[in-house]
């Protein structure tokens, strides 16, 4: 079967005049594609033929909610989404005073390894379509009957080692014949694979690009996040600084507080004699508790510690507002406690 929604207008007006019909219908189709539909049929426009003839050469790729939990507090709505063969991924909606923003899923699983994480306690299981990601967007917006201005890709999997359905995800939301998401609206998430940075920055994409630092030496890194054992912080920060060199975009690195791990004086020295001089963000994540690991969050009072060092060093730092905090919210959690 074709995987029609993950083709390019260009894509898929090739595939419309291979059956014989006319180029205009490619567009009628693919802003059809792009409002979400789940039915040929829906295609109000399109001749019966045609309908028919798609929904036998077709598929839609679409995903359903399987469950949902919803913050009393401040309506952040995280969901458990399945798609046909039965795999499902996370995906997170949040309102921001900026916008509503939906965080997504780029993989079943993940393979990275970072140890505060519970999407990588089985391993990766498969990468997904560009559709795929594009479903999480669709059923989220029919589930909460609001718009989406802003995604984040950053729930379960690594982006960048699912990088070509990812940049075709990228391209496919921003048209402007569908979701019409500005790439600055949209925010990558990276444990930090080097190459795959180098290669982001010739793409021209002017979103967000998000490290996950976490620590600031090798040492430390490497003993939460084993990527680090293939690249080490100082190359990762070398990358760093050439991808905004080439793309002007600030870099922010995401920064967890694990208590007595992370969020000592000494790591917050490290890193900002690691940062010092460099137009970067830093976002101070407090820990979440993940049920089977023995990492214990930060205390506030050392958060602000910490922040306060940074803010001497002139970095540009800040503490990142915990949504949902009364709901599964940790990346991960909600569908590991459905597949255990
Ligand atoms: S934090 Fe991200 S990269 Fe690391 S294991 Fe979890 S999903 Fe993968």
């Amino acid at each position: 079967m074709i995987d029609i929604r993950s083709m390019s207008l260009d894509e898929l007006t090739k595939y419309i005049l291979s059956i014989g019909e006319p180029k205009y219908r490619a567009g009628q189709v693919f802003s059809w594609l792009h409002r979400g539909i789940s039915d040929f049929e829906e295609m109000s426009n399109i001749p019966k033929g045609l309908r028919e003839k798609l929904s036998m050469e077709c598929e839609l790729n679409t995903a359903t909610v399987v469950r949902r939990q919803i913050s009393k507090s401040d309506g952040t709505r995280k969901y458990l989404l399945k798609f046909s063969d039965g795999n499902c991924v996370e995906a997170v909606f949040m309102k921001y005073n900026h916008g509503n923003t939906v965080c997504i899923s780029t993989q079943v699983g993940c393979r990275m390894g970072c140890v505060f994480c519970a999407s990588t306690k089985n391993g990766l299981v498969r990468n997904l379509l560009p559709s795929e990601m594009l479903a999480e967007l669709f059923e989220i917006i029919k589930d909460t009957g609001e718009t989406v201005s802003n995604i984040v890709l950053m729930g379960t999997g690594e982006p960048l080692d699912n990088y070509d359905n990812v940049i075709k995800f990228l391209h496919l939301v921003n048209d402007e014949r569908g979701l019409n998401i500005g790439m600055r609206h949209i925010s990558l998430s990276t444990c930090g694979l080097c190459d795959k940075i180098e290669k982001l920055s010739s793409e021209n994409l002017p979103i967000t690009l998000s490290v996950s630092l976490h620590a600031p030496t090798d040492e430390a890194r490497s003993a939460i996040m084993p990527v680090n054992k293939a690249y080490g912080v100082r190359r990762l920060i070398g990358e760093c600084k050439a991808y905004f060199a080439k793309t002007s975009r600030r870099i922010s690195f995401e920064y967890t507080m694990i208590s007595g791990h992370t969020d000592t004086m000494q790591r917050a020295e490290e890193l900002s004699e690691l940062l010092r001089g460099f137009p970067c963000h830093v976002n101070l994540i407090p820990l979440n508790k993940i049920s089977e690991e023995s990492l214990l969050p930060s205390s506030n009072e050392q958060i602000l510690k910490f922040k306060a060092h940074l803010e001497k060093n002139g970095i540009a730092v800040t503490v990142r507002r915990s949504l949902g905090a009364d709901i599964d919210a940790a990346c991960g959690q909600l569908r590991q406690n459905y597949i255990s």
